[in-house]
C-alpha cells in the first residue's frame, strides 16, 4: 500500500482548526475523531465521542465512528488519521496512546492545549515491531501509578516504547512501538 511510504500529511488550515475548536470545547476532557483521506491528503472530518473511562487521560473512538472508515472506502478514500486532544500535555503520544495503536496506516494527530493559547498539532505514525528483548534490559517505570503497565520512552530521533504489560492472567508482555513524526503542511 503506497500510504505506508507518506511522510507528510496534508491537513487543510481549516480542519486543523476544527481539531483545535473540537479541543477547547471539551476540555478538560480528552475529544477524538477521525478523518478521511486519499494520497496523503485530509478530506473530511468526523468528530467522533470519546467513550473512555477517565476521559481526562484517556480517549477511545465510539465504535460507531469507526464504522465509518467503510463509507471512506465506498467514497475511494481512507481513514488516513485519528485525532486526539491532550488537555494539558504535550503533542506526543502517551504510553497509553502507544499502546492502544492499532492502526499502523493512520497518522495519530495530537492536539495539545497544554498553552491555551498555542496549541500544537504534530503528527505521528505509531508502528508495533516484532521484539524479542528482556524487560530487565530497560528502565521501565511504572504509567501513573499502575502496577499492571510499565513503559519505557526512549527519546528521539531513534523514538520507541518498551511497554510492559502484565495480564491478570498468562505471561507478561514486553512490546516495542516505533514512533515516527509525521510532517503537517496546511
Ligand atoms: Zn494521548
Amino acid at each position: 500500500m503506497e500510504h505506508d511510504t507518506y511522510h507528510q500529511l496534508t491537513l487543510p488550515a481549516a480542519m486543523q482548526a476544527e481539531i483545535i475548536a473540537h479541543a477547547r470545547e471539551g476540555w478538560p476532557d480528552e475529544v477524538c475523531g477521525i478523518l478521511s483521506g486519499k494520497d496523503g491528503a485530509a478530506i473530511s472530518l468526523v468528530r467522533a465521542r470519546n467513550v473512555a473511562e477517565d476521559r481526562q487521560i484517556n480517549y477511545t473512538v465510539d465504535p460507531q465512528t469507526l464504522l465509518r472508515q467503510f463509507d471512506f472506502e465506498e467514497a475511494g478514500e481512507e481513514m488516513i488519521a485519528i485525532y486526539h486532544s491532550h488537555p494539558s500535555s504535550a503533542a506526543y503520544p502517551s504510553a497509553t496512546d502507544a499502546r492502544q495503536a492499532t492502526y499502523p496506516d493512520a497518522v495519530y494527530l495530537i492536539c495539545s492545549l497544554q498553552h491555551p493559547d498555542a496549541p500544537v498539532i504534530r503528527g505521528y505514525r505509531l508502528l508495533p515491531q516484532p521484539f524479542d528483548g528482556r524487560a530487565a534490559d530497560f528502565p521501565l517505570q511504572s504509567v501513573r501509578g499502575r502496577d499492571d503497565f510499565w513503559a519505557y520512552q526512549h527519546p528521539a530521533p531513534d523514538a520507541f516504547y518498551i511497554l510492559h504489560l502484565m495480564p491478570p492472567v498468562g505471561a507478561p508482555i514486553l512490546l516495542k512501538v516505533r514512533i515516527e513524526e509525521v510532517a503537517l503542511r496546511p
